[in-house]
């Protein structure tokens, strides 16, 4: 048994001055006062928190598991996401013409991997979306929704497409949604334009989730507050929200917090392959992003795509700018997410008898460790070792 020291260990509740012993399953036996193991390994003034959890990105560091049908590149993105202290995640697909193939990728990935951000399942962004709320993505890459091209999907994941969002307002979405929910999917509403009525019938039918909250769907008006307005006031929605600042200004997260209970959201990031990059741009399948130096990544037209700031990075977000406490901000980004894909038994937070993994987290907000099961996966030195090397290739500016 080993035991970490931190003055600040942050549990589901509280933060604790004590020490974090892990048995020799890599589980923690207990967080307390006293060390109750040997050797005592010594954080000190830096943070202990839980292992964060993303339940939706597209790419880190040079690798893409979104425009991909080659699992290799999906499993380096997820050693890499160690790097930013994230140690489980939901890779997600995006609309493309090779998105069943991309699939399967993600599926295969999730089969072989031994090591890495522990990949949960594959979440499906598109192709079921309405046009007019197409965010960045290409609209000629959207198709029609049947259940029967729902199912065909849902086969080639084989078991491993834990969520899917859609636009509940198109013809043929309900049928989708009351099927793969009964199934077992988390069906997410997601780049619509869908009124109030339509969205509290999509949640009825078995809808759970808004999908990146308020980014690429209607807004509130006040004699129709449509889905924004149903996605706040129904708490049986869980509301992913990108936390970057970029995305949805720090008002509206406030709005959100104060409408919703705070074991409802979901941090996201909407990674992309240029996050942890140089600011510059890129070359992307022929399509030019930039990512600047504050995070923000957009198109050449000025659409805001992915985000380049880290889970991490949002969560001291919540907590210097917002004033969250601590343990919420963290849960935001890790428990909250394990008990919405049901893994809160052993992932999520710094508990008695869950998983050691955790990570050690400076003052500047750079994590410098990242543990899993209680043995050391990653450090602040490896970067450079976990880039995509080829990916700098593709910077033009
Ligand atoms: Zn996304």
């Amino acid at each position: 048994m080993k035991s970490y020291r931190s003055h600040r260990i942050v549990t589901e509740t509280e933060i604790v001055d004590g020490w974090l012993s892990v048995d020799d399953q890599g589980k923690i036996a207990a967080i307390e006062a006293t060390p109750s193991g040997e050797p005592v390994i010594e954080y000190q003034d830096h943070w202990l928190f839980p292992g964060l959890i993303d339940p939706h990105l597209h790419g880190f560091m040079g690798w893409n598991a979104s425009k991909t049908t080659d699992a290799e590149q999906i499993l380096h993105m997820a050693d890499a996401l160690l790097w930013a202290g994230v140690t489980a995640c939901v890779p997600s697909c995006i609309s493309s013409g090779f998105m069943l193939e991309n699939v399967k990728a993600l599926h295969q990935a999730k089969s072989r991997q031994t090591q890495g951000a522990e990949i949960l399942g594959l979440y499906m962004e598109g192709p079921f979306y309405n046009p007019e709320y197409n965010g960045g993505t290409p609209i000629e890459t959207f198709e029609k929704q049947t259940l029967e091209r729902a199912l065909e999907y849902m086969e080639a994941a084989e078991g491993d497409l834990v969520s899917m969002g859609l636009a509940p307002e198109l013809p043929g979405a309900m049928e989708i949604i009351s099927e793969l929910s009964r199934q077992g999917v988390r069906m997410g509403i997601a780049h619509t334009g869908a009124d109030y009525n339509q969205t509290i019938a999509a949640i009825d039918a078995g809808c759970q989730m808004a999908t990146h909250s308020f980014n690429a769907m209607r807004g509130l008006h006040h004699r129709e507050v449509g889905v924004t307005g149903a996605i706040l006031l129904d708490p049986r929605i869980y509301n992913e929200i990108n936390c970057d600042f970029i995305h949805v200004c720090p008002q509206m997260i406030e709005i959100l917090l104060k409408m919703k209970a705070w074991d409802k959201i979901l941090m996201m990031t909407d990674n992309d392959s240029m996050t942890g990059m140089p600011a510059g741009d890129y070359l992307l399948d022929g399509v030019v992003e930039r990512l600047e130096s504050n995070g923000k990544i957009v198109l050449e037209d000025g659409t805001i795509y992915g985000s380049g700031r880290t889970l991490l990075q949002d969560v001291f977000n919540l907590i210097d700018e917002l004033k969250i406490p601590v343990p919420q901000a963290a849960a935001m980004a890790s428990l909250n997410a394990a008990r919405f894909l049901h893994v809160e038994d052993r992932l999520g937070s710094l508990k008695a008898g869950k998983q050691a993994d955790f990570i050690v987290v400076d003052d500047q907000h750079r994590c410098l460790v990242t543990l899993q099961r209680g043995i050391k996966v990653c450090d602040i030195g490896q970067r450079s070792r976990l880039a995509n090397p080829e990916f700098a290739k593709l910077k033009i500016a």
